[in-house]
């Protein structure tokens, strides 16, 4: 994570200020081992964070947590999980600080892009810095689980597996920059629904999850193109035709690999190159249900 701590002078009183980047991720593998008696998921999956972001400003300013929102369709208040970020730490560390966060939404909401859990990892992050909090590792993990299941990835970012309710995590060496392609169609598809919908005994193809590993251990994008699975994907799919046409047209134009990210409903394709990247975007955007963004995997040196 870069952190940038600005020092500004408003109204001759210092304002310190962090400028954050808060990168959205893909799923290369999904996997649902088996519902737990807690009413979660086990689940186990390779992720890695890719270059679109949206950005978080944290502001000493304001009353309490104050939350604006640009260019994007979230609520300001306490539904929006960077407030909560905010709210959680000041009661557990009983911080009496305020802080205003402003947000920049570039990640598309409930895209199965972890946008919001990106958002709250990297206020996390910030405000422990702003705030100088004492916490080791361990207790930033647990109060990432509790704003949610992809929190504890986001803090980390980059390639990892991440196991169990998404608290166990094993890192993994990101993949050689790869150009992404996305495309989200403008269905509502919430990650309830979508547990909803799968039926764990009727999971005939899973995804290849040391394989994949390994191909991401040794640099071999086509292999982990090949090898991308996701088992929401059939079940999103049949209710949603479109999810499966974006994949046929992604694997047509030069993509190592295709496949939806999360529960959906975004489809993305690994691509060979840039101009393969930009042709199949080009060819998508002539689709008015379609959004559609260029991207590329990243990983940020911390
Ligand atoms: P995942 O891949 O982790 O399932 P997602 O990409 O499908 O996540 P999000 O974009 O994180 O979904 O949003 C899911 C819900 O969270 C939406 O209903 C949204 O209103 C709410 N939400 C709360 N805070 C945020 C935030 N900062 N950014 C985006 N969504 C937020």
């Amino acid at each position: 994570m870069s952190l940038e701590l600005g020092k500004a002078v408003e109204g001759g009183k210092p304002v310190k200020e962090l400028h954050l980047n808060a990168y959205a991720k893909i799923n290369l593998t999904l996997d649902v081992l088996g519902e737990r008696s807690d009413g979660y998921h086990d689940i186990e999956s390779v992720m890695h964070t890719i270059a679109l972001h949206d950005s978080v400003t944290l502001r000493e300013a304001g009353a309490g947590v104050e939350v604006l929102v640009h260019d994007g369709d979230v609520p300001n208040d306490h539904r929006n999980l960077v407030m909560r970020t905010a709210q959680l730490l000041r009661e557990t560390f009983r911080v009496e600080r305020s802080v205003q966060i402003e947000l920049t939404k570039r990640i598309p909401v409930a895209a199965g892009l972890g946008g919001g859990s990106a958002d709250a990892a990297i206020t996390l992050l910030g405000l422990v810095q702003m705030w100088k909090l004492r916490l080791d590792g361990r207790e930033l993990l647990g109060l990432g689980l509790k704003l949610g299941s992809d929190v504890p990835f986001f803090l980390e970012g980059g390639a990892a597996v991440v196991r169990g309710r998404g608290e166990r995590l094993t890192l993994l060496p990101p993949l050689p920059t790869t150009w992404v392609v996305l495309a989200r169609p403008q269905i509502p598809v919430s990650t309830t629904w979508a547990y909803k919908q799968l039926n764990l005994a009727a999971i005939t193809v899973r995804p290849k999850t040391p394989a994949m590993i390994t191909a991401i251990q040794r640099e071999d994008v086509r292999e982990a193109g090949r090898l991308v699975r996701n088992v929401f994907e059939d079940v999103m799919a049949s209710a949603y035709p479109i999810v499966h046409d974006l994949k046929t047209g992604m694997l047509r134009g030069e993509a190592y690999g295709a496949g939806m990210s999360g529960t959906g409903p975004t489809v993305y394709g690994l691509m060979a190159n840039e101009a393969a990247a930009q042709k199949v975007a080009d060819d998508l955007r002539s689709r008015p249900d379609v959004d559609v963004f260029v991207t590329r995997t990243f990983a940020e040196v911390r």
